[in-house]
């Protein structure tokens, strides 16, 4: 997969060498590459911001240099890869594990995190008649820029890619993870020692019963996901859950 990033920020992106992302690019799995915005401008103070017609405080993130990067982005593609590209705003789609898995399946992302107020709307509405262009939000509070969220968003995809979890089960039983914990969070997990600070692990997790196992760990995913999230469960198909969790 390949991923670029355009920021006025590069070394904001310095994590993605690091950990699961670094490996994987280390790998040749991913194919990161992180561009200066300010190397498509053009005046001595490489600006890429002024002020917003109407008025009002912030400054607004100017067509120009957006437009000459992506064109040039876009263009070093092979053949005819067209990429699909990620705008992080607050005011966006929510980003949610089902959109990682959908964009996980995509050859080719481009990240256009902003700063100051966001970019120029005629930049979204040009590639949006062109290209698949997904205005993103990663929660509901506003950040002062798009690279924490581009960092969230390409660590959440990257993970969903063959081969970059050492073990590619490790995603089935995750949180929000389609298949038997659809729709519910994951429950408490434990390791060793057996007992620390007095403290016990659950008996059902040392029966070596995986039927028990199971449902023991469905019905922690259930309470927790009724306690922690109770809007998952309201708006989840009800034939997603069986007969024990409707007596929960
Ligand atoms: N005035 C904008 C608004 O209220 O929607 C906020 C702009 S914010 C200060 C600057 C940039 O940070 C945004 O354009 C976006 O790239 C990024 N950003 C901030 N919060 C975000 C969030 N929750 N999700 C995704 N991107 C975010």
């Amino acid at each position: 997969m390949r991923l670029d990033v355009v920021t006025i920020f590069p070394e904001y992106l310095e994590p993605l060498n690091v950990s699961l992302v670094g490996k994987a690019r280390a790998r040749g799995q991913l194919d990161v590459r992180v561009h200066d915005l300010r190397n498509w401008t053009h005046d001595k103070h490489n600006t890429v911001d002024d002020t917003p017609y109407g008025g009002g405080p912030g400054m607004v993130m100017k067509p120009e240099p957006w437009g000459e990067a992506l064109d040039e982005i876009i263009a070093s593609g092979q053949g005819d890869e067209r990429p699909v590209l990620v705008v992080p705003t607050p005011s966006g789609r929510p980003f949610t594990q089902e959109l990682a898995v959908e964009l996980s399946g995509k050859p080719w992302l481009v990240f256009t995190p902003a700063r100051y107020e966001g970019i120029d709307r005629r930049v979204i509405e040009e590639y949006g008649e062109r290209f698949d262009v997904r205005e993103v939000s990663i929660g509901d509070y506003v950040l002062a820029g798009g690279e924490a969220p581009v960092l969230v968003m390409v660590e959440a995809i990257a993970r969903l890619l063959p081969g970059v979890l050492g073990n590619a089960e490790s995603h089935r039983d995750d949180s929000f993870a389609p298949g038997a914990m659809a729709d519910l969070l994951e429950g408490p997990v434990y390791t060793k020692p057996p007992e620390w600070r007095g403290r016990g692990i659950p008996e059902v997790l040392l029966s070596g019963h995986h039927g028990r196992i199971a449902r023991w760990r469905r019905d922690e995913a259930f309470k927790r996901t009724d306690r922690n999230r109770p809007d998952l469960i309201e708006r989840a198909d009800p034939a997603s859950f069986d007969k024990k969790d409707r007596e929960m």
